[in-house]
């Protein structure tokens, strides 16, 4: 039996894993892929958007906590690229930090191991079994089988709600009427990297891409390889693709609290804001530009503790693209340090309902919150600054 179980491995499963097994929690985390950090890594966007919010006067990092930590070990070995944050640049992308994937992933098995998190990497979750609103256990697939594993809580980061749709807890999926953001099948060039951080081949191959329907996914798969191999066949140097596309959306599930974009767009600041997020209203589309609004400059939108709570389903929790949101905030809070922050907030608020023998929904966000600002992260009014975050 363990204390928590996280399913999914990607950026915010990565984080909520790390946090609960270091409040000493019994922590497992399941992985369908032999590697951890999802599109991070195994799907080949290595960008990670966005730390800080540009438009503050001073003290412009809103987040930090266990994806700084990971970003900052990196760079100590030459593998990711930090931009300056305090610069003015013409456009958000210039923000992301780059990381070198290969590198990314071993230093995400260390943090991992070092917390004492259990890992079951290669193995799918599979089914869950629900009883009185409740989870009772999971299963995942295995080399020897199904196998089941029990928790007291269960945090979904598989980005498409997975474990969400097999609890039977109630979600939205993309617009709700069939239509998702495209899907993108990352390549990685035939060069030699120049520095320890490649390039990766860009978005232009956008696909269909139903994540919650798997003949869906094959018919999305085998049309991108054909988009690869045309570009291949006029010339491009191609020397891998991605295991899988990449999803931008799937599902999400519906929390306590459904976080819309009229709050997010300016900024507001809830009594259960646990940490920041930063990027701006951002819905890909099929064959027109992406949909985009802006947030107010001097605002920082955040991330409020009932979107990380199932409203249907007592012991589970969710970080990452697939928490409780309209769509359009979907779109802005899907970026990889919202995603990091929010699975760190996850875990911590985990791990204190654990110690205290309370559902999430009980717990103290006071408390939360001191234990969150302790451990690192960035709080709301608690912004760093550069020189600070970077001295760490
Ligand atoms: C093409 C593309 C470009 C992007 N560009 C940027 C960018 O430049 N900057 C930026 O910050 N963000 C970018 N994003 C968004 C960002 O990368 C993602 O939203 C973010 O990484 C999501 O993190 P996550 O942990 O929620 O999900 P994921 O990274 O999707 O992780 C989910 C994990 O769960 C695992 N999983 C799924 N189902 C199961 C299952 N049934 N059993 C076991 N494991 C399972 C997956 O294998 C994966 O490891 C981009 C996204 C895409 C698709």
């Amino acid at each position: 039996m363990f204390d928590i179980i996280v399913c999914g491995a990607g950026v915010a499963g990565f984080c909520a894993a790390v946090a609960a097994a270091r409040m000493g929690m019994k922590t497992a985390l399941i992985e369908k892929y032999n590697t951890p950090g999802g599109i991070l890594t195994v799907l080949g966007n290595n960008s990670i958007d966005q730390f800080n919010n540009p438009f503050r006067k001073e003290n412009k990092m809103v987040i930090a906590g266990i994806g700084w930590e990971f970003v900052l070990r990196l760079h100590k070995e030459g593998y990711a690229r930090i931009p300056d944050m305090n610069a003015v640049w013409e456009n958000h992308e210039q923000y992301g930090v780059k990381v070198n994937p290969v590198a990314a992933a071993k230093i995400m098995d260390d943090m991992l191991l070092e917390s004492g998190a259990e890992l079951y990497y290669g193995q799918s979750l599979a089914d869950a079994e629900t009883e009185n609103g409740e989870i009772k256990s999971i299963l995942v697939t295995t080399k020897q089988g199904l196998k089941k594993l029990k928790a007291k809580i269960y945090i979904d980061c598989t980005g498409d709600g997975d474990l969400a749709a097999f609890s039977g807890a109630s979600f939205t999926a993309g617009n709700g009427n069939g239509t998702f953001q495209p899907g993108t099948l990352r390549y990685y060039p035939a060069v030699n990297a120049e520095d320890k951080i490649l390039n990766y081949g860009d978005n232009k191959n956008h696909v269909k891409l139903n994540v919650t329907d798997s003949n869906l996914i094959t018919k999305a798969e085998i049309e991108s390889r054909r988009m690869i191999f045309s570009e291949m066949q006029k010339g491009a140097k191609i020397m891998a693709v991605a295991p899988q596309v990449a999803p931008r959306e799937g599902r999400r599930i519906k929390g306590l609290t459904e976080m819309n974009s009229a709050d997010y767009c300016k900024g507001t600041v809830f009594e259960d804001s646990i940490c920041y997020t930063y990027w701006f209203v951002d819905i890909h589309r099929d064959n027109e530009p992406s949909y985009i609004k802006y947030i107010k400059h001097e605002n920082t939108p955040t991330v409020r503790l009932g979107s990380l709570i199932s409203k249907d389903i007592k012991n589970l929790m969710m970080a990452g693209r697939c928490i409780s949101t309209d769509r359009e905030t979907n779109s802005a809070i899907r970026v990889k340090s919202s995603c990091m922050a929010m699975g760190e907030a996850a875990g911590t608020a985990a791990a204190l309902a654990v110690k205290d023998n309370i559902e999430v929904k009980d717990i103290s966000v006071e408390k939360l919150k001191d234990t969150l600002d302790k451990n690192g992260a960035i709080i709301p009014h608690k912004e760093r600054s550069f020189e600070e975050m970077m001295r760490r």
